[in-house]
């Protein structure tokens, strides 16, 4: 049995600015005196050696001198990364008692190519125009169809002319932005400087000297065409860098009498920067595990069925693999643990064993899913982030997990090497774990069973109440609710249909209740970081919740994570390859 946070959390919202990335730790700064203070990420990197930074600047016209000298080293550095990139976005509508509530919402997610141009190589669409460079004009980018291009467009200030010839800057003041101390500049066009030029405000941290956040939006403002409105935050996740990281985009004015039509919210996340590494490092790995005896081979030759059950794990182990290549996957963490250990609960209780081990995994996208895999069950980061408590990840753990009791996952054509190539951008057209209508009923009414005979049977009120919320506000959420790799929670109409059964039970579903929670915002539970796609919960402290307002199910809120340095030993960098921590 777990003592969980979430237990604890159960009816306390997570507050809405909780990204925070690394551990604190300020031990940084006596090592960045004995070394440059900016290092290549790695020798046999591709990326140019940035210049280091010599002396500490003595004016704040220097300090813009190396802010945009270290804009340009980054622009270097990308050029070789194809990091994910994900945008969703819920339009707005007004409602008397809750504000500004989703009326519908989109989602993209795509592959950047920071090459020569910005690029974004789209994974949910077929359609060929998207493999081609979005960017024509300005004018063509941030108009009402929020073509995804224009969001990840604001990872940069300015990628062509980010210079003192196109820009005035000036000095407003020091701000810590978490942990670290930054300098804070205005930035305005230069009169004439062009279409589509950065105006507002940027961080510049106060060590190396890189940007390490954006706010503002583009100007001057083409005829019939929107520029939208960021907040650009970075992270620092190797030495002497910080990468883009997260996106918030809102527009509309909900002011009484405000004739603003165009009123959205919208969340871009990065990751996936070291992608291309890790396939090299698997390369070096194969070698050492292929010197390694094969101990069972003395013990007996297998039967048919241990093949059969070998052939299985041969497909689940491809699937996993391919899908952590394609970035939609996190590695193996401790996130997983706590997953692995409600399953076990469910599996102890219920006295079930089974020939292999059940493993689950983290999917990084926003969508809300799950699906199964031969005995690995994934459940995409959004999901876990809605989820008030634990007896709901229960809830949605046992639906998989009814799916590998009933044998429903044996299908083993990927057990053929072949099927796992294909470009990333076609893992979904490659992938899909969808069952039948009859065996997800068949899954509804055993994982009902598992529950019940669980310690996840005295909290079937809360489970409940998120089906509820959630079949509420289906209608209006298709797009988070459109799963790409498993089944959805909601029929043909929009209507709830996983797990419904539990809905006829336990409390009325009252929104206006300040003390029930039924449904978390989106981007509360889990941080991914975008280097090495590591996920691990995010350790916020509960906020209490004063309005219905400050509800937010299934809503997205701005970023404003808890700026650290990079600590070669912190837990969210161990991963990354040993040639990228500072060398002692
Ligand atoms: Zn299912």
């Amino acid at each position: 049995m777990i003592t969980w946070k979430w237990i604890l959390a159960a009816s306390l919202l997570i507050p809405v600015s909780t990204l925070a990335q690394q551990k604190s730790h300020q031990e940084n700064s006596a090592a960045a005196d004995q070394q440059p203070s900016v290092q290549l990420v790695s020798a046999s990197d591709s990326a140019p050696a940035p210049a280091p930074v010599k002396a500490a600047p003595a004016t704040m016209d220097q300090v813009v001198n190396l802010a945009i000298q270290r804009e340009h080293t980054l622009m270097s550095l990308l050029r070789t990364r194809t990091p994910l990139v994900e945008t969703y976005l819920q339009n707005l509508q007004r409602d008397p008692q809750f504000g500004a509530v989703p009326k519908d919402d989109r989602y993209f997610l795509g592959r950047l190519d920071l090459a020569a141009s910005v690029e974004r190589r789209d994974y949910l669409s077929k359609d060929e125009s998207f493999e081609k460079n979005l960017l024509g004009g300005f004018g063509k980018l941030f108009k009402m169809e929020y073509n995804p291009m224009g969001f990840s467009w604001m990872i940069f200030a300015d990628r062509e002319d980010f210079d003192r010839n196109h820009y005035d800057f000036k000095y407003i003041r020091r701000e810590f932005l978490g942990d670290v101390r930054c300098f804070v500049f205005d930035v305005t066009p230069k009169k004439d400087s062009g279409k589509g030029r950065f105006l507002g405000r940027i961080w510049v941290e106060d060590e190396d000297f890189n940007i390490v956040r954006l706010n503002g939006t583009y100007a001057p403002r083409p005829k019939n065409a929107y520029f939208f409105h960021m907040d650009s935050w970075r992270l620092n996740l190797i030495p002497g860098y910080w990468l883009p990281a997260y996106i918030y985009s809102e527009e509309g004015d909900f002011s009484y009498g405000s004739k603003d039509k165009l009123a959205f919210k919208a969340q871009t996340r990065i990751w996936g920067y070291d992608l291309k590494k890790k396939a090299q490092e698997n390369e070096l790995a194969s070698i050492t595990v292929d010197s390694v005896k094969d101990e069972s081979v003395a013990a007996a030759d297998p039967s048919p069925l241990e093949a059969q059950r070998e052939w299985q794990q041969q497909a689940e182990d491809n699937v996993v693999e391919r899908l952590h290549e394609a970035g939609l996957l996190a590695p193996p963490g401790d996130v997983d643990k706590i997953l692995q250990t409600v399953v076990n609960n469910l599996m102890v209780t219920n006295n079930i064993e089974l020939p292999r081990p059940v493993h689950a995994r983290v999917m990084l996208t926003s969508p809300l899913e799950t699906f199964s895999v031969g005995n690995t069950i994934a459940i995409s980061r959004g999901l876990i982030d809605v989820l008030p408590d634990e007896s709901c990840l229960a809830m949605v753990l046992s639906h998989e997990l009814a799916h590998i009791i009933l044998g429903h996952n044996l299908g083993s054509k990927f057990a053929f090497t072949d099927r796992m190539l294909f470009s990333d951008q076609a893992t979904y057209q490659n992938f899909g774990f969808k069952h039948s209508p009859e065996e997800e009923a068949a899954a509804d009414a055993k994982a009902l069973e598992l529950l019940k005979k669980s310690p996840y049977t005295n909290k079937l009120d809360s489970v409940s109440l998120f089906l509820k919320e959630l079949s509420k506000r289906a209608p209006e959420l298709s797009a988070l609710l459109t799963p790409h790799l498993g089944n959805s929670f909601t029929g043909d109409k929009g209507q709830l249909i996983r797990m419904s059964a539990l809905m006829t039970s336990g409390p009325e579903l009252s929104p206006g209740k300040l003390d029930q929670i039924a449904a978390l915002p989106l981007g509360g539970r889990l941080k991914v970081n975008p280097w090495d796609d590591q996920v691990e919960m995010v350790k916020a402290a509960p906020v209490m919740i004063i309005s219905a307002r400050d509800k937010m199910p299934f809503e997205v809120t701005p970023f404003f994570p808890h700026l650290t340095r990079f600590e070669g030993g912190s837990s969210v960098a161990t991963t990354t390859a040993a040639n990228t921590q500072p060398k002692k």
